[in-house]
Parts: structure tokens; sequence; C-alpha cells
């Protein structure tokens, strides 16, 4: 069976394009290397009517997929199970840009542009497409929308959701949904494309997408700030909002131990105050300014200044141009890179209301202390949305995978009850996959999870498209 279903499969896409021996490892295992499965075949296609044979195949022939973006992901949600069943779908020859439409300001493309050359291909025709994350280099558009990512600019411009006006998407069956509409409004029935964005590779796959552009901003000015609480950064980011209005376009927070892996790992990197055992947090600000660089300095210098008066800010630099503003942000944007290096570490990438996170955080870090001493916190996200990344590194000196064997569920199990005592949510931006399947079992109300269950069953009903990840039917 599986034989016959390869030689299909070759003759759809080409023999070159269907992948079923060497080291298939750059798609079997996920980013953080904590998984890896084993594929069937990972199968390229190019086109939209090849990922919808493809479908049609598998269907056929009864094997389950997963789509695949850039493999970026970090809920493993993009790898096959071990099963050695099921087929890997790659978007990644699907890179063309259909097209971009000035008036409309949209930009069609297809699902395995990577995102950087999303954000250069806009630039280059005079404007911003804002969706922005340290994996940019290397995630595609689709696995953004699949997994309606967030990153550093959500502040301003939302979330991936917000970003999309339209999808071309492969059903279950094999089907066709040409839906890449540039509307701005369109109220006919139910929103098929907020339902496909989000559902990590569950009910459909992604194969072009509609999006929103941006007037390039005539300014960007980017400054580093020390802060002595936590509070105080809430306290900063109200000054903020109330000073710069819609030109605040990001506000990111990064603990001490968070900088000091930076520094420790990547030591050709410049962190600002890393020096100074006084200041717990710092927080980057971005200010996108539609007159002038002039106007951009003079209004980020008087929210500094109103900061030093109020006391939420220590110490501060702003970036002189664009080459300091690219270093800071690439300080913050090193830290889940120097989290790798110290090793494998608890990931919790979670959202509470802004105002309570302070709280919330002195509650946990006291826990998590008492119950496990000498455990290592890195805690820094972005603030501006109310997401902390909030990491459990295991004591320094200690084996870091045994004690992810011994205490990954109990930290787990403590972080995510006080994730719920605060009215928050287990999974901000990085989605479900099939790390989280459990906690969103435990964590969504049953109304919630059956509706769930209802449009899964209703739309794959031969479970087909990534079955056991996000929800369990
Ligand atoms: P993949 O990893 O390949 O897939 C992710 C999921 O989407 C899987 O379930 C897969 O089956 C599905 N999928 C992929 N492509 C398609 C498609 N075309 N159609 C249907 N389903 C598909 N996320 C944030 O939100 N904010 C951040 O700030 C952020 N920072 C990150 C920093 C680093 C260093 C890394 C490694 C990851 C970060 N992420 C962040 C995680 C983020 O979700 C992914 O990087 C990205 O959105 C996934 O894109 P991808 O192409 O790699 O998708």
């Amino acid at each position: 069976m599986s034989a016959v279903l390869i030689d299909k499969l070759r003759a759809l896409v080409g023999a070159a394009n269907v992948l079923t021996e060497g080291d298939l490892g750059a798609w079997e295992q996920d980013w953080r290397k904590r998984s890896r499965g084993k594929a069937l075949a990972v199968v390229r296609p190019g086109s939209t009517q090849q990922v919808a044979e493809v479908v049609k195949a598998c269907a056929a022939a009864g094997r389950s997929i997963v789509p695949q973006g850039g493999n970026t992901g970090l809920a493993v949600g993009s790898i096959p199970d071990e099963s050695g069943t099921q087929v890997v779908l790659s978007l990644q020859r699907m890179n063309a840009i259909r097209g971009i439409d000035a008036a409309n300001l949209t930009m069609t493309v297809e699902a395995g542009c990577v995102l950087q050359t999303l954000q250069e291909t806009a630039e280059k025709a005079g404007f911003l497409f804002p969706l922005s994350l340290a994996a940019e280099g290397s995630c595609t558009i689709g696995g953004n929308l699949a997994t309606n990512a967030g990153g550093t600019q959500v502040l301003r411009y939302g979330n991936a959701r917000d970003l999309c006006l339209g999808l071309e998407v492969v059903t279950p069956q094999g089907g066709i949904w040409q839906g890449t509409s540039g509307l701005r409004k369109d109220n006919t029935g139910y929103d098929l494309r907020d339902l496909m964005i989000g559902s990590e590779g569950t009910l459909g796959i992604i194969t072009a997408a509609t999006l929103k552009l941006y007037p390039l901003p005539a300014a960007q000015l980017t400054a580093w700030a020390a802060v002595p609480t936590l509070e105080q950064a809430v306290e900063l980011l109200g000054l903020a909002h109330k000073r710069l209005g819609a030109g605040l376009t990001g506000f990111e927070v990064m603990g001490r131990f968070a900088l000091s892996l930076v520094a420790k790992h990547f030591p050709t990197l410049r962190v600002p105050f890393i020096e100074d055992d006084g200041v717990p947090y710092c927080v980057l600000l971005e200010n996108s300014d539609n007159e002038s660089e002039d106007h951009a300095r003079a209004r980020f210098e008087a929210l500094l200044e109103t900061a030093f008066e109020a006391g939420c800010v220590s110490d501060a630099v702003v970036a002189e141009n664009l080459t300091q503003a690219h270093q800071l942000w690439h300080v913050r944007e090193s830290i889940p890179l120097a989290q790798a290096e110290e090793g494998l570490n608890i990931k919790h990438d979670i959202s509470i209301p802004v105002s309570r996170i302070p709280a919330f955080v002195e509650q946990t870090d006291a826990l998590l202390e008492y119950e496990l001493p000498g455990v290592r916190l890195v805690n820094f996200g972005h603030l501006g949305d109310g997401n902390l990344h909030y990491n459990v590194q295991a004591p320094a000196g200690a084996h870091n995978g045994d004690f992810l064997r011994d205490h990954e569920a109990r930290i787990n199990t403590l972080v995510y009850e006080a994730v719920r005592q605060f009215e928050g949510s287990f999974s901000a931006e990085h989605g479900v996959g099939s790390l989280k399947v459990e906690t969103l079992e435990k964590h969504k109300s049953p109304v919630a999870l059956e509706m769930m269950r209802a449009i899964k069953r209703g739309l794959d009903p031969q479970n087909l498209l990534n079955p056991g990840r996000v929800i369990r039917i």
C-alpha cells in the first residue's frame, strides 16, 4: 500500500520532490530538538493543484498528512508522529508572490514564502508588512497563519489573523477553496478564513493568502530602558500609550536572567545595563512616526523624561541610527537562541491581563522557588500584549534532561494553575500542537471543546489532517 502511494505521489509532483531516504531530520525533528518523528515520505508540491492531488491520493490510501512550512513552530505540530505512516506535506516550494495591489494595500502570496522575504518585498514596493518575529528568516507565511503568530508588532498591527484578508485553502477532501479576497468588508456567512487561521494544519492546508500592507513609517526609533520593577514596566507602558498613541509599535520586557544568557552565549553582543546588578528588568520600546525622525525623537525623549521623573525608568538609551536599533532588537531576539544554548528548558507562552502581570510573576516566582530551590526563571516577552515567555531552566549544575523528566509535569501544573487563577491563557501565540493537547483538554471549557470537536469532525471526518494535534476527536 505504502509503495503504491509513494509511486502515485512521485507521479504527481515528480520523483525529486518525494523524499523517503537519507537524512530527513530537517522535516522530522522539531526546532527545539525535543521530538523526532518518522515520515512515510516528505512531499513537496509546487502548486495548489498538486497539493489538492496529493491530499486526494493520501485520503484514498488512508494516510494522514502533516502540513509543514519552515518547521520553526514551538508546539511540536509540524513534524510526523513516530509511526512512519504519515506524509509530511512541505509547502516550501510554493513561494511565489502572486501580486501587489498598491491601491488596495494588499499583497497576495503563496504559503511557502519566508516571512522575511515578504517584509523585504513589501518594503521594495514602498510598503510595510508588519508581522515580525525572531524566526522570520525561516518561518513561512502559511505557518504564521496556521499558528496565528504574534511577534513584536502586535501592539499596533495585531496578530497574523489581523493582517490577513483572504486565504486559498485545500480541504481535507482535496477541494480548493479560492478565498484570496482583498475585501475589508464581507459579511457573507461563517468566517472560514478566521476558522482556518490558528487551526495549525488540522482543518485545511493554506496554499496562498492575501495580506494587508501599510505605508512605511517616516521614522522608526528604538529605546532600551532599565526599569526598577515589573510594576514600573507596566506604568511605563501606560505612559507610552498616552504619549505615543498609535506610534507605539513595540514594547518588550526582558528579565535580568534572560539577558544574562544572551551575554553569556553571544559575548559579541552588547547588552545594555547588564553590568548593573540593580537592574532587574529592561524594556525595549519602538516608536514609529509618520512625520519625521526629529518629530519621533522629540516625542520619545519627552516620554522618557516623564518616565524618569515618575521613577519608572532608572536609565535609558535611544538608538542613534538604524544599525544601533537593529543591534538592540538583535539582543531581544537572541533570547530564545541563548536559552537553547543553555540547554533544554520548560517553556510557557502565556498571556495575562497586563495589569495583573506583576502580581502573577511575584506569586509564581515565589511558588516555584519554594517548590524547586535554585530553579532559574527566564522571563521575557511582549509585555505590551500581556504575553510572557515564562520559562523555567534547571538549577545551575543540574542535568537539564533529568530535571525535565522529574519536574516538567509538576512545573507545568503550577504555572498553568496560576495562569488560570489570573484569568490568562496557557498558549498566547505558539499554539497547541501536540505539546499542549492535554493542557487544552484540562483548561478549555467543555462546551468550547465540544464545539471544536464538532468543527474538526465536520470538516475532516477521516481525521486526515494533523490528527491528534490541537483537539482529539
Ligand atoms: P511550521 O513550524 O512548519 O508549522 C507550524 C504549524 O502550522 C504546524 O501545526 C503545521 O502543521 C502548520 N502549518 C504550517 N504550514 C501550514 C500551511 N501552509 N497550511 C496549514 N497548516 C500549516 N511565534 C509567535 O507567534 N511569536 C513569536 O514571537 C515567535 N518567536 C519565535 C522565535 C523563534 C526563535 C522560533 C523558533 C519560533 C518563534 N515563534 C513565534 C513560533 C512561530 O509559531 C513559528 O516560528 C511560525 O509562526 C511557524 O511558521 P512555520 O512556517 O515554521 O510553521
